[in-house]
């Protein structure tokens, strides 16, 4: 638990994450989980995930964005990106953050500029997913995605829970209403017991209830999780259910668990991969090493063998 809140206070240390980026070196040890630097290189592995069965999601390494002319860019590399899904004709969503359009500058700004991604989407008949960042722009986040659910379809716009959070259940319960896509996660970030549970038991349990009240719900959700436990749970309860296996879709991320995605598509599940790309690497890197510190072994090791 140290190690993970090490880690994840490591993340978000600005002055690490300027040296790492600098070095092409480090760039090498986020292969496993990092899908190249540019959009080509992402396609590439996308069609790859498509060749397997997988759908996927590009996500445009970015967050925290300071500068509103860094906010235009952001806007213009999802503009590229749906345009690239076309033109290379691959089964892939988006995936943004609402703090790399400038939730944290201005939220006005963040919710022009998410929208004329979602706008582009809706035309060209895609979807965006808007994940979900550290709980201080918890709110700011559903009140930007509840103003784009308003002005476009259940399917050019969904959002992302954490079961973590207190609050989850009653998020769910409110968007489900809209009605919303919703894609359930754990949760990455570094939260105090203040607003999330400290014990994976409670995290899991709650993963559990609001998975079940999603499933229930009629609407195409994710089920975003490596957790054999998790997935196992939510196979059983739609079984129960009579819930089809194409009425929900499991996630996961770009390199973590290939060969449960594979089992899950081979036993007739929908499998959607979440593919990072770019430049700004650093916290989702160190993230995916908090989840799980024995990455860190594992990275040095492929790093060292060159
Ligand atoms: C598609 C997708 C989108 C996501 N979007 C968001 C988001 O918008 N906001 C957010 O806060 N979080 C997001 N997450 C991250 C999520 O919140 C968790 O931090 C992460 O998925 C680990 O939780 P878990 O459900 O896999 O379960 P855990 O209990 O953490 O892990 C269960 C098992 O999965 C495997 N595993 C998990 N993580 C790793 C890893 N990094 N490397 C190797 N093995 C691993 C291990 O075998 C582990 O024992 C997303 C995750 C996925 C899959």
């Amino acid at each position: 638990m140290l190690t993970r809140s090490a880690l994840l206070y490591l993340s978000r240390r600005e002055g690490l994450k300027e040296f790492a980026t600098r070095f092409s070196l480090f760039r090498k040890l986020t292969t496993r989980f990092i899908a190249g630097e540019n959009i080509d290189e992402a396609v590439a592995a996308i069609r790859q995930l498509n060749e397997h069965g997988c759908t996927a999601s590009f996500d445009h390494l970015n967050e925290s964005v300071t500068s509103t002319a860094e906010t235009e860019s952001e806007v213009r590399e999802y503009l590229d990106v749906l345009a690239a899904i076309d033109d290379s004709s691959i089964d892939s969503n988006v995936s943004i953050k609402l703090t790399q359009f400038g939730l944290e500058i201005d939220p006005e700004m963040a919710y022009r500029n998410a929208r004329r991604v979602v706008e582009d989407a809706a035309r060209r008949g895609n979807f965006v997913r808007i994940d979900i960042e550290g709980s201080n722009v918890t709110q700011a986040t559903i009140e930007v995605f509840k103003r784009l659910r308003a002005e476009f379809s259940l399917n050019d716009v969904g959002i992302v829970l954490q079961s973590y959070l207190y609050r989850t259940m009653d998020d769910a319960r409110d968007l489900i209403k809209l009605p919303a896509r919703i894609r359930l996660c754990k949760g990455a970030y570094n939260e105090p017991p203040e607003v999330a549970y400290p014990d994976k038991k409670n995290v899991d349990d709650n993963y559990v209830r609001v998975m079940q009240l999603l499933l229930s719900s009629g609407v195409y959700h994710g089920i975003a999780t490596h957790d054999p436990r998790m997935i196992d749970a939510t196979k059983d309860f739609a079984q129960r259910e009579g819930i089809g296996k194409d009425a929900f879709e499991f996630q996961m991320l770009y390199g973590i668990r290939r060969d449960l995605q594979e089992k899950l598509v081979s036993d007739g599940y929908q499998m959607r991969v979440y593919v990072p790309y770019g430049k700004h690497w650093y916290p989702y890197f160190m993230r995916r090493l908090a989840e799980r510190p024995a990455n860190i072994w594992f990275v040095l090791k492929n790093f060292l063998k060159g």
